[in-house]
């Protein structure tokens, strides 16, 4: 466990204060926190951590307060900052950690403090591997995403405001991306085509299957490239993220950039025809044939059982 007079958290956002705490493993009491956004957000912080610094961002984006944010952590000498994996929230560390001269560990599980500095444990690999560093202090650390609630302290801290003026930065539009709003997040079923499936002309007997199976369709990366599937519906990290009870992967090898997609689905069936295929180690059922043998079974066999 770091000293915690000398650790500071980072918030922007509500639910950013338990993962913090847990990458400390303290009940937060000693913590110092800075919080950039309204009010309400420094009060709901104080609920769980010892000391609150405000800065209030009003009209203008996060990212605005970075300069103010990265002068008051800095002028404590903190021992490590913990942020948040929120976009406004990256942008803050970084600004910290140029301040400090600081190096930025990511995917971070929990920091603790040795005669030497600081131990960082991190995730890696998809979560596969933990790999420990020891890092000369200060450090600043991203934690993994968790929903760690905080523990109510008994006396809550009041937010200290800081004075600062924002740099100069004036949001003109906010627009939906292209891709936003994606059926995938919130799919029960889901059939999803990769590589395997040869050609454009296969699409038709995945179309009919999810449609058998009330289903959306989906696909692994390479599939949008050669555009079988429309961008917005491809699974992995740096895809969609999807939770369905039932994701079927026909011709998918199961990279562990796919994988990373879909490890809350609930049953995952895959058809491939490499005994080797990853995607069999995650799957729960697993079947080792061509995808254009056993798919036009399946459309049989689902529709004959209605
Ligand atoms: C930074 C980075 C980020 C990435 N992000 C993602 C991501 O978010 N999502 C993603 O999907 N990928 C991502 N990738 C790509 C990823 O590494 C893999 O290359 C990709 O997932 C492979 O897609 P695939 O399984 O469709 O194709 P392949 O790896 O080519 O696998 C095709 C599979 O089909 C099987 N097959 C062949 N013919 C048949 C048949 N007739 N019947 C049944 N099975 C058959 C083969 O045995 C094989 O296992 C990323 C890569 C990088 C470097």
């Amino acid at each position: 466990m770091v000293a915690m007079s000398q650790a500071w958290i980072v918030i922007d956002g509500e639910g950013q204060v338990g993962p913090a705490l847990d990458v400390l493993g303290t009940n937060g009491s000693d913590v110092s926190a800075i919080v950039v956004g309204p009010e309400d957000l420094a009060v709901n912080v104080g609920r769980s951590v010892g000391h609150v610094n405000w800065i209030d961002s009003g009209e203008a984006p996060t990212e605005a307060g970075a300069d103010a944010i990265a002068e008051a952590v800095a002028a404590a000498a903190p021992t490590a900052v913990v942020g948040s994996v929120s976009p406004g929230g990256r942008t803050l560390l970084g600004a910290i950690a140029a301040r400090l001269d600081a190096p930025v560990v990511s995917d971070t599980l929990a920091i603790s403090q040795d005669g030497n500095g600081t131990r960082v444990d991190k995730s890696d690999l998809v979560g596969r591997v933990i790999v420990t560093l020891d890092v000369p202090t200060p450090v600043c650390v991203l934690p993994t995403q968790t929903d760690a609630a905080p523990v109510e302290l008994a006396n809550p801290a009041m937010p200290t405001r800081i004075e600062a003026a924002p740099q100069a930065m004036n949001r003109v539009a906010v627009e939906p991306a292209p891709g936003a709003g994606s059926v995938l997040p919130n799919a029960a079923r889901i059939v999803s085509v990769g590589r395997g499936l040869g050609s454009a002309d296969g699409m038709g007997i995945v179309t009919q299957l999810a449609s058998a199976l009330q289903a959306e369709v989906a696909c692994s990366m390479p599939v949008i490239d050669v555009g079988w599937v429309p961008a917005d519906r491809y699974v992995g990290l740096s895809g969609q993220h999807v939770s369905p009870e039932l994701y079927l992967a026909l011709g998918i090898s199961g990279a562990p950039q796919h994988l990373a997609g879909i490890r809350n689905a609930k049953v995952v069936v895959a058809i491939n025809t490499d005994i080797k295929a990853g995607i069999f180690k995650r799957a729960d059922y697993g079947i080792l044939a061509d995808l254009h043998q056993v798919v036009p079974e399946l459309i049989r066999a689902v529709a004959g059982g209605r």
